[in-house]
């Protein structure tokens, strides 16, 4: 008798202190402690985005409103968030501020364009990749440039803390030619430095490249090493990537990703 006190009084003890655990989570979760709570209390979902990549991210200056696939893809992951798809707040980024501005918590998330490689797995989470692009090249019609073996000796621009230099160092040599570089901050340098002469060809995935093209230039027909594009987010946010990693295969299976790719024809 007195045995099964003792035992009903440790069981009572162990449930309390259970529940006592449990209420403190749920606490702590309704006060908005975890990555995604964080996200509904601040009421809106902090993207870095590309402005000037037409069909992805594109700031459209005359109603000084974002729009393309990545756009759409943000204001999805807001709408699973918050309820709400237009609670988004864009920040423009490029290929060397995306990582900065998610290490030191300006925004939640980058949708940019923004290749997977294992290099960068070690210092960003990345979801599974919702689209593959390729590098290719731009150059200008009067060059008679026609393909990358056409590039020996010559000089390609190309975006700092972009993949473009060494897939294109590895294509180049496959087919023996010998490629120099200069390396620019941003696209619109790169074009300049093509346009005026100080670079050959201008290198990058060709989605962005697409952006570029004008009456002056081409762009040829080499496409070499796949781009994986995923959802980065900070290192530290595993609960928030795992959270964005489900819904990107979500909206691989059920078609909703390859609807969005159709509507912007890319
Ligand atoms: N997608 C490539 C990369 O992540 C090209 C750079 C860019 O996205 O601007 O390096």
């Amino acid at each position: 008798m007195k045995f099964a006190k003792k035992i009903l009084c440790v069981t009572l003890i162990l449930a309390a202190a259970a529940g006592a655990v449990f209420a403190g989570g749920k606490a702590e979760s309704a006060q908005g402690t975890g990555q995604i709570d964080k996200i509904r209390n601040v009421g809106v979902l902090k993207v870095g985005v590309k402005p000037d990549v037409p069909n992805f991210g594109l700031l459209n200056t005359a109603t000084n409103t974002y729009e393309g696939f990545e756009i759409e893809l943000s204001g999805l992951i807001a709408g699973e968030i918050l309820g709400d798809a237009s609670k988004t707040a864009f920040t423009p980024v490029t290929a060397a501020t995306r990582g900065p501005l998610l290490d030191n918590g300006d925004i939640d998330l980058v949708i940019a364009t923004f290749t997977v490689t294992e290099e960068r797995k070690l210092t960003y989470n990345f979801s599974t990749s919702y689209y593959t692009d390729a590098v290719g090249l731009l150059v200008k019609k009067a060059a008679g440039i026609s393909g990358i073996a056409g590039l020996n000796g010559k000089t390609v621009g190309v975006a700092q803390s972009a993949t473009s230099r060494k897939a294109l160092e590895a294509a180049a040599a496959a087919v023996g030619a010998s490629v120099k570089f200069a390396e620019f901050a941003t696209y619109p340098e790169i074009k300049a430095a093509l346009d005026s002469g100080r670079v050959d060809a201008f290198s990058v995935d060709r989605s962005i490249l697409r952006g570029y093209l004008d009456s002056e230039t081409v762009l040829l027909d080499d496409a070499f090493s796949p781009q994986e594009y995923g959802v980065a987010s900070k290192f530290d946010n595993k609960e928030l990537a795992a959270y964005i990693d489900g819904l990107i295969r979500k909206w691989l299976d059920d078609g909703t990703i390859k609807a969005l790719i159709d509507k912007y024809n890319i």
